[in-house]
């Protein structure tokens, strides 16, 4: 609930007042003047840069204290007098004329309050904790400004350009918002930002004459909550039409889809239903075919035991456009967030990643490998742990260091530390669940930075 209706004001050529002299005042002078309102500023005492704008013919200037009357004609009102006794008085004469009243810092006397602005020329965004912490507000706009960076002003105006045009020719809705919805994930905005006007005009004709372009691209979510979510694969699920995630991708990862867009969970479980890669391969064709934007989302980096090379031949031979957002791979994060460094000066310097499934049955390969490198990374480490620590113990011996870190950067985050005699005893007996990544070397027994446990955002 809030007591304030959020409108913006058609104020050109209206008449607008404002009280006070100091920098205050100015400021609201100058947003006033940007809207193209007139100007009337009352102050016995005004400031240089009020009075650069009264000798500019900007605004009207009356230099005295405010008087009942002064408010007469007025559209909207600023008192920025910071004095008690003209607060009271205009607030007075605004309620007789209905005149909208803003006075600084005084909510309670206010008609209307400023919310903070991030200005794109024809686009505002406007932030307002309706007068609960303008501290808030104000650091919520810088951080939209960063978002918005200036290339949105000429985006604004180019999409603007173009629905008019699109209006004109009486272009159907959903053609019109294919067009849309094509330019918004497009690299229009890119090149605009990079400067290449003529290039980002050309390219949004071409949208305008093909907007639905299917499209695959293949996103790397990073292990457990969005936390370490790359930019880029942000802005993907912010424009997907259709996602088909593992089944290890957080809830708070898939709520960063575009609403609207289809989600489907193709995960393939364990002992439970099995959804063949055949399928899923048929169902990025069929999708990216239709015209989608489709998203293949992957729990860590896509292609990192995640079977995206083979989904990306598949495509590319099928005519289809993909494009791959790399991620960070839990086999570098889940360490990391253990606070197990995978290199260390003078005790690692080499790291290999594998898999206890890949490494078969009888482990010959992991031994081998184990034997060749500082540090090794297995993932789907609870698959034959017992096995898989077995095996390696017979090359690097039982007292060798090692870690199973499990839901890494979830709240569910696991650390199991101890060494290959240990690990899957200790494991078992802390009920380890997949998924999880085992950590072998020196590196474990370090001393390291502390746990760290990545949150929902
Ligand atoms: N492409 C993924 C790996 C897929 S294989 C990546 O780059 O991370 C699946 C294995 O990844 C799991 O068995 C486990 O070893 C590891 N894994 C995935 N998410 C994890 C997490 N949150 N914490 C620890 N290990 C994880």
């Amino acid at each position: 609930m809030t007591r304030y209706y959020p409108a913006s004001l058609a104020l050109e050529d209206r008449r607008c007042v404002v009280l006070g002299g100091g920098p205050l005042a100015a400021e609201k002078m100058q947003g006033l003047l940007r809207a193209g309102a007139r100007v009337t500023v009352i102050a016995a005492q005004a400031g240089p840069e009020i009075r650069r704008a009264a000798v500019d013919g900007r605004i009207a200037l009356v230099e005295r204290d405010y008087i009942s009357g002064d408010l007469q004609g007025a559209w909207l009102v600023i008192d920025a007098s910071g004095r008690d006794d003209i607060n009271a008085a205009c607030r007075r004469e605004a309620e007789d004329r209905r005149a909208l009243l803003n006075v600084a810092d005084r909510a309670q006397l206010c008609d209307w309050i400023a919310p903070a602005i991030v200005q794109r020329g024809s686009l505002q965004v406007a932030v307002s904790t309706s007068g609960e912490s303008p501290f808030l507000a104000s650091a919520l706009r810088r951080r939209l400004e960063q978002d918005l960076g200036e290339e949105w002003e000429p985006f604004v105006r180019l999409v603007g350009a173009l629905r008019r045009r699109l209006r004109e020719q009486g272009a159907p809705m959903e053609r019109q918002e294919a067009v849309y919805a094509a330019l918004l994930r497009s690299d229009v905005r890119r090149l605009l930002r990079d400067g290449e006007h003529d290039r980002a005009s050309a390219l949004a004709e071409e949208i305008v004459s093909k907007p639905r372009q299917g499209r695959v691209w293949l996103v790397g979510a990073g292990p457990g909550e969005a936390d370490l979510l790359t930019l880029a694969a942000r802005e993907a699920l912010a424009n997907a039409d259709v996602v088909l995630h593992d089944a290890l991708v957080e809830p708070s990862v898939l709520a960063l889809a575009r609403r609207g867009a289809r989600l489907v969970d193709v995960g393939k479980r364990a002992g439970g239903r099995r959804f063949p890669q055949e399928r899923i391969n048929a169902l990025l064709l069929e999708a990216a075919a239709a015209g989608d934007e489709v998203v293949r989302l992957k729990g860590g980096d896509p292609f990192v035991f995640a079977r995206g090379g083979e989904e990306a031949a598949f495509l590319a031979e099928a005519g289809i456009e993909v494009r791959v957002i790399p991620g960070v791979s839990s086999a570098t994060a889940a360490p990391a967030l253990a606070g197990i460094p995978l290199t260390l000066r003078g005790v690692a310097s080499s790291v290999a990643f594998v898999t206890a499934r890949g490494a078969g049955p009888e482990h010959g390969d992991l031994g081998r490998l184990a034997t060749n490198v500082d540090t090794l990374v297995v993932l789907m480490a609870l698959d034959g742990l017992p096995q898989v620590a077995a095996r390696l113990a017979d090359v690097l011996g039982d007292a060798q260091p090692a870690a199973v870190v499990a839901a890494a950067g979830t709240r569910r985050q696991q650390v199991v530390r101890g060494d290959l005699g240990t690990i899957a005893e200790n494991c078992a007996a802390a009920g380890v669940a997949a998924p999880a990544t085992l950590v072998i070397g020196e590196v474990v027994a370090a001393a390291g930075a502390s746990e760290h446990r990545a949150a929902a955002v």
